[in-house]
């Protein structure tokens, strides 16, 4: 029978092997990874997981009977190298394996500090499992600890390790925090959050270098000259698509593995979902390369209706999410481009507002804070390309359901 071999053990993975099966595929599946561990969810790594109150077992994607129930092979290792004329992935370990359709579902892997000390004992990064079981034996005895970067995982970071009692100092070189991301609303809401939860956030100040004693990081010297003591450090500055096997196999690659509509690369028996991917999105007209799960899980589906025949194109509306403290922000939509904001409910004072975004009248995207209604209300306006009256939309009086007709 053939055989699909999915590199990749992660939320893309997981899902083709359910798809592949959903969509009727008969033949073969090998789902290939280099962790230990069955696919398992990432995001509550810098969430539930590191502040111990989940197991890993908790975090697994599918239990380990639907794999056997499914007929999926799951194989621990490496690929090293496709030849993409004998079909074949070769291992670390020097075994050679053949396939008939091939899935890269590789992810994304942290951005590493080059600065002197970064190599020390107790400087982290946060990708997967094994970084938590690092960190942890650090936070175990650690009392400071500072974070090298205020986006979404340095912020999570941060309210996972004030949940464990330990003191956290967060060094953002931008002006403010979540600046690539949010609007300055929304960056001092998080800002004012974290201050009153304790957190010492120092913005508008790079990392000089990393300062340790007997191969231990014991402090962060700031680019002020500043130097803040930590004995636990964790770098939180973006991640970098695993494109590698894929350009060394001479696909295109344009910030990731470049897809068309249906998740297939330039080779018709070569597919690609997820972190390591980027498609042309039509509703923003341009390629995208998303981190989210919902885009690891909607290109994994696309992927595997295409190898079953069918046709799916990538057309779900972006959403994303991050969990802080108390905090469920969930986002609807990209903002990049916007000239405008609405803002229902006030930042400044409490717990939960919506910031809506708008570009030339038009609803692009969304920052909802607690307020499930008005995410599913941007959802629904964006994915339609409606343009809500703006100063209803301000109007907390005015009821959601009466501004999508
Ligand atoms: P991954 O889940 O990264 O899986 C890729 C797998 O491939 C990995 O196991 C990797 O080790 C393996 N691999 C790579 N190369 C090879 C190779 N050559 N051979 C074999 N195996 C290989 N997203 C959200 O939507 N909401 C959130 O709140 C959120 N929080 C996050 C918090 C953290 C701490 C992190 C790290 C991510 C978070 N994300 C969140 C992003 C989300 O986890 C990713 O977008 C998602 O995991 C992407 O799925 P993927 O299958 O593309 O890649």
């Amino acid at each position: 029978p053939e055989r699909v071999v999915i590199v990749g053990a992660g939320h893309a993975g997981a899902q083709l092997c359910a798809g592949l099966r959903q969509d009727g595929w008969e033949g073969r599946i090998l789902l290939i990874g280099d962790e230990p561990s069955l696919p398992y969810q990432r995001p509550p790594l810098s969430k539930t997981y590191l502040a111990g109150t989940t197991t890993l077992d908790d975090l697994l994607i599918r239990k380990p009977d639907f794999y056997t129930k499914e007929g999926v092979d799951f194989r621990q290792g490496r690929v090293v190298g496709i030849d993409r004329e004998a079909r074949t992935v070769d291992l670390e370990d020097g075994e050679s394996l053949g396939y008939d359709e091939l899935v890269l579902c590789l992810g994304a892997r942290p951005r590493r500090l080059e600065l002197p000390g970064a190599d020390l004992e107790g400087v982290h990064y946060l990708r997967d499992a094994a970084d938590i079981g690092r960190i942890r034996e650090d936070t175990a005895t650690a009392r400071h600890a500072v974070i090298i970067g205020a986006g979404y995982i340095g912020l999570e970071t941060a309210a996972s390790l004030r949940k464990l009692g330990i003191g956290v100092t967060v060094i953002e070189v931008a002006d403010r925090v979540l600046q690539r991301v949010t609007a300055p609303e929304v960056s001092e809401f998080y800002d004012r959050v974290h201050r009153e939860e304790g957190v010492d956030i120092r913005v508008g100040v790079g990392v000089a270098g990393l300062e340790g004693d007997d191969g231990r990081v014991t402090g962060v010297r700031l680019s002020d000259g500043e130097l803040v003591r930590a004995e636990l450090v964790i770098v939180g500055v973006g991640v970098v698509p695993n494109v590698e096997l894929a350009a060394a196999a001479g696909l295109p690659v344009d910030n990731g593995v470049v897809i068309d509509a249906y998740g297939r690369t330039s080779d018709p028996h070569v597919f690609a979902a997820g972190d390591c991917a980027s498609y042309h999105d039509t509703r923003y007209g341009r390629r995208l390369r998303l981190e989210s799960v919902p885009n690891a899980m909607e290109q994994a589906k696309s992927v595997a209706a295409a190898i079953c025949g069918g046709q799916k194109e990538i057309a779900a509306l972006p959403w994303f999410w991050s969990d802080q403290y108390d905090l469920k922000l969930q986002i609807a939509g990209l903002n990049a481009g916007y000239d405008e904001i609405v803002l229902r409910g006030d930042p400044a004072d409490g717990r939960g507002f919506a910031c809506f975004y708008f570009a030339q009248g038009r609803l692009i995207a969304a920052d909802c804070v607690n307020r499930a209604q008005e995410f599913m209300f941007s959802k629904r306006a964006i994915a339609q390309g409606l343009a809500p009256d703006r100063a209803l939309l301000a109007d907390l009086e005015t009821p959601l359901r009466s501004l999508l007709e």
